[in-house]
């Protein structure tokens, strides 16, 4: 082993060039040395002068350097980075050139490993490398790093320690001892150099410090590297307080609750409120009345739920499933009690009029009695079709529903249909989904708590189907009494004796109901009210309801008659009485506040009825004021029952064009045109020129444009209104028509005529003209209707016209 050799070379001192004009204070650098030491690379560290840090070998060369350098005295040697860190045999020109010469002050063996610390010395240049047996010895020559003292290496100094302190004290991990000795002062150099061996950058930006020999450029360059790190940190740790925030609410829970049961566990008061929670579910389960398999399976998600860690966010979701599935009223059925003389007597006593509605429901209940007494017990009875009521809004389709619930003594549950698009409302979503729920079914019969209750679907007309499957699919599976003792839930997953369940649809109309599902209904048409059966339901059946209600006696919601007509026909337009509820029911609060205010029950009359209700909403004839040329009545029938509808035509001077508005649908335009050819065709007849439609624009407009109206039963009506203008006849003010017309001026049937004419009876009309083939409908209008008004049937415009002109 040979002694390491230090060269001293006689070079001139270096002076920096102005020392003497500017007079600054300046090291004296010494001469400079060159060393041949054993070299050892290493990769992705950099030792700078002044770093103390433990290097682990495992390449036999660098084993063999540094017990060639322990061999000596001083114990030196030159480390290089490799440039490369994947090269294993590195040579020269895989080196950075810069390296540190430094000392080895301890070696620990540890199998194949040598780990040695060391200390770096002095920045040095690789000039060449000489193998030496199995010892590689490299020529460096020491470079030394150029710095003036002055104010401006001081502050630099001084800023980028206190930096660093902030780095520190921000998170940035460093060796508690380095850190004490860099802020107890040292020089700039060392500052810089312990500083940049701990910075959090990658070997290329590093080994550029080690390279970099001017002291301010390398503090400028560590400043801003420190200034980004602690950008970095501070987002860390914005990010981590965040996420700290989220966390610690349930990490505090979960402490406290392990305290709870370690000192309940102490105090021998070992009940858990989970464990409580889960013996319950447990119990639930033992109890429950359903077949060996389903109660397997609920047992199966009990246990995993046991097993799992109650902070696991899946335990919420198993918890709730088996609650769920638990509160279902599995094998619970009320008996049923089908007294078809009882039944008539609770439907009368609930309900007034509706005659052929009763009828109908006490045939189907009889069927459903039948049914039950063939087969002997109760179990495997599947109902009859399932009804559906079918009407406009508040004519007793709902309050008929629990009717028959009372009167058969089963629960009543009612789930609304109307704008649902997913098939997982009617069937649920998988449990394993976010916010999973059961459908509709499920959550019916879980709040109806029996398994045959009379279950209500209202608005099933206003189902609608998209992408996310068709939700009257899954209605008929819940309705088919083939599929309907076995319905599937996805949320459930446990099949569903749906078999006694008395399904009631109701609908508005019925032309929306897919066809499908209609098949399976047996249709009940309930139908508008006239105002004399409006009045005998206010004055039978709801003033008592409302008081009751509203906390007052019989005596003290007196209503007279005249009043209540009154009410009627200033207050409300409607086809059923909901809106006439809510006015008596506003009535009573007034009247419940002045007593309960201690005043005397006021009385009201028609004449200071606009006191309590307001003024009137509508006035007591709709129908036009007089007669007039252009504008005819005409009669429409919706999805909230009839109404009366005004059709107006106007001219002016132009060249023919025709502009139909009112938000009217295809079929009325088409009504509308057809309308018009007649007139064209038959000018004649009417003392029109031929010419007349070049020379005039028709605007044909129905107004309460808002509202969209469709359907062909206005043709009459606007056939009436273009001759009324164009030949400036008066149509007479009391008339109303409704019917659909042809090219050839024939009057052809319409729908909904008895809708019709109670509206047109409501709104003051007094003569109707109707399509000669709807006079059968005519018996289906109540007398006390049929009686105030004349009646035309027609066949054709021709009979219209000379009807409705003046
Ligand atoms: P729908 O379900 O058809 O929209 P509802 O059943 O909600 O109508 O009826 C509205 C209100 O009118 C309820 O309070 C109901 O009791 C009452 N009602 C409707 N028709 C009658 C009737 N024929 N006799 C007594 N009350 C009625």
């Amino acid at each position: 082993m040979t002694d390491t050799k230090h060269i001293e070379h006689d070079n001139a001192r270096e002076m920096p060039p102005d020392a003497e004009q500017s007079g600054r204070r300046y090291t004296i650098y010494p001469l400079p040395t060159r060393h041949t030491v054993p070299i050892v690379p290493v990769r992705d560290v950099v030792i700078f002068p002044t770093n103390e840090i433990v290097l682990t070998f495992a390449r036999k060369e660098s084993i063999s350097a540094i017990n060639q350098a322990l061999a000596t005295n001083p114990k030196h040697i030159a480390i290089f980075t490799q440039i490369n860190s994947e090269v294993d045999s590195p040579t020269a020109k895989d080196l950075y050139t810069i390296g540190t010469l430094a000392s080895v002050e301890r070696t620990l063996k540890n199998d194949d490993e040598l780990n040695v610390l060391v200390k770096g010395i002095k920045r040095v240049k690789l000039n060449n490398i000489n193998t030496e047996g199995s010892v590689q010895l490299a020529e460096v020559e020491e470079i030394k790093e150029s710095k003036v003292f002055d104010e401006e290496l001081e502050a630099l100094g001084r800023r980028v320690s206190a930096l660093f302190k902030d780095a520190v004290g921000m998170g940035k991990s460093v060796e508690f001892t380095n850190f004490m000795r860099l802020m107890g002062g040292v020089s700039a150099s060392e500052l810089s150099d312990q500083i940049a061996a701990v910075l959090n950058v990658n070997t290329t930006t590093r080994q550029k410090l080690l390279e970099t020999l001017d002291l301010k450029v390398r503090l400028y360059a560590i400043n801003d590297l420190l200034t980004k790190e602690i950008k970095v940190l501070e987002i860390e740790k914005s990010i981590a307080s965040k996420t700290q925030a989220k966390f610690s609410k349930s990490m505090k829970e979960s402490v406290l609750r392990e305290r709870l049961a370690t000192i309940k566990a102490e105090l021998g008061e070992d009940n858990d409120p989970e464990e409580q929670e889960l013996d319950e579910l447990q119990e639930a389960i033992d109890k429950l009345k359903l077949p060996k398999k389903h109660k397997e399976k609920l047992q199966k998600e009990f246990t995993r739920l046991e097993r799992m860690s109650s902070h696991n966010p899946e335990a919420g979701y198993l918890r709730t499933y088996l609650e769920n599935a638990l509160e279902m009223p599995w094998g619970t059925v009320t008996p049923d009690h089908v007294s078809l003389k009882s039944a008539e007597r609770i439907l009368n006593i609930d309900h007034y009029g509706l005659e052929e509605v009763k009828e109908r429901i006490l045939e189907y209940l009889a069927v459903m009695k039948l049914k039950k007494s063939k087969s002997k017990n109760n179990n495997g009875v599947s109902l009859p079709t399932i009804l559906c009521f079918v009407g406009p809004p508040g004519v007793g389709k709902t309050s008929l529903g629990k009717s028959i619930a009372r009167s058969l003594k089963r629960r009543f549950v009612k789930v609304s249909l109307g704008g649902i698009r997913d098939e997982a409302e009617i069937r649920g979503h998988r449990k394993t989904y976010v916010g999973a729920m059961p459908g509709r079914i499920v959550e019916g019969i879980k709040s109806a708590k029996s398994m045959n209750p009379v279950f209500m679907l209202d608005e099933i007309d206003k189902i609608g189907n998209d992408f996310r499957g068709d939700p009257s699919a899954a209605l008929l599976e819940a309705l088919d009494p083939e599929q309907n003792y076995e319905f599937s839930d996805h949320y459930l997953e446990i099949p569903l004796d749906l078999s006694q369940v008395m399904f009631i649809a109701t609908a508005n109309m019925l032309d929306t109901i897919p066809s499908a599902l209609r098949d399976r209904l047996e249709i009940i048409r309930f139908s508008s009210y006239t105002s004399l059966e409006k009045f005998h339901i206010a004055k039978n059946y709801l003033v008592s309801k409302i008081a009751e209600k509203n906390g007052l006696k019989a005596k003290e919601l007196k209503l007279s008659d005249t009043l209540i007509k009154s009410i009627i026909r200033l207050y409300t337009r409607e086809a059923g009485v909901r809106a006439l509820e809510r006015e008596l029911s506003r009535l009573a609060r007034k009247v419940a506040r002045s007593i309960a205010s201690g005043k005397t029950t006021p009385a009201i009359t028609t004449s200071n009825i606009a006191k309590f209700l307001g003024p009137a909403r509508f006035s007591d004839n709709q129908a036009e004021k007089k007669h007039t040329v252009g504008t005819v009545t005409g009669l429409a029938w919706t999805s909230v029952g009839g109404e009366i509808l005004f059709i107006e035509v106007s001219l002016m001077p132009g060249s023919g064009k025709i502009q139909i508005t009112g938000q009217l649908g295809e079929v009325m335009k088409e009504s509308a045109s057809a309308a018009y050819s007649y007139v064209r065709t038959h000018y004649k007849d009417f003392g029109l020129k031929s010419d007349f439609y070049k020379t005039q624009d028709i605007h044909i407009h129905v107004p309460e444009g808002a509202v969209p109206k469709d359907g062909p039963s206005a043709g009459v009506t606007m056939a009436t209104a273009l001759v009324s203008a164009l030949t400036g006849k008066k149509v007479k003010k009391t008339v109303a028509m409704t019917g659909e017309i042809t090219l050839r001026g024939r009057v052809l049937e319409i729908g909904g005529l008895k809708e019709k004419v109670i509206a047109a009876h409501a709104a003051g009309l007094k003569e109707i003209i109707h399509p000669d083939s709807n006079t059968k409908d005519l018996e289906k209008i109540p007398k006390e209707v049929r009686d105030d008004l004349t009646f035309h049937g027609v066949k054709t415009i021709d009979e219209v016209l000379a009807l409705a002109f003046v």
